[in-house]
């Protein structure tokens, strides 16, 4: 399978930096979320190849089949997948760490894209 590995697009990284006001999205276990600046996105699906079989897998399952690039483009770089994050908490949007999550995260993007009219 080939993969046109394509950068998240500015309109994409404006739409969650705003969306999460330039500020980490981590909140702790007492409910405080980090007053660092979000500098970077974190993916909940991380952008690995296996990741984007896992859920062009998944994605088939569920709904229709579509290219390992377009879940790539569309799914993995949604911004639902996407968290403003600071340096030291990116790992912790990383759902590999908890697979059941990411059923989850792909039905949300699925109603997002259908609600856009993109599918
Ligand atoms: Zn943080």
């Amino acid at each position: 399978m080939s993969r046109a590995k394509t950068p998240i697009s500015e309109e994409v990284r404006r739409e969650v930096f705003n969306r999460d006001g330039y500020r980490c999205r981590f909140v702790d276990e007492k409910g405080n979320r980090c007053c660092e600046s979000g500098t970077e996105l974190a993916h909940g699906i991380a952008d690995t190849v296996s990741n984007c079989i896992s859920t062009l897998i998944i994605w088939k399952e569920k709904y229709d089949e579509r290219s390992e690039s377009w879940i790539h483009n569309n799914v993995i770089n949604h911004p639902l997948n996407l968290f403003c994050s600071c340096p030291k908490h990116n790992d912790y949007f990383n759902r590999g760490f908890n697979r059941a999550q990411i059923p989850a995260i792909i039905e949300a993007i699925h109603k997002a894209l259908r609600s856009e009219g993109l599918l």
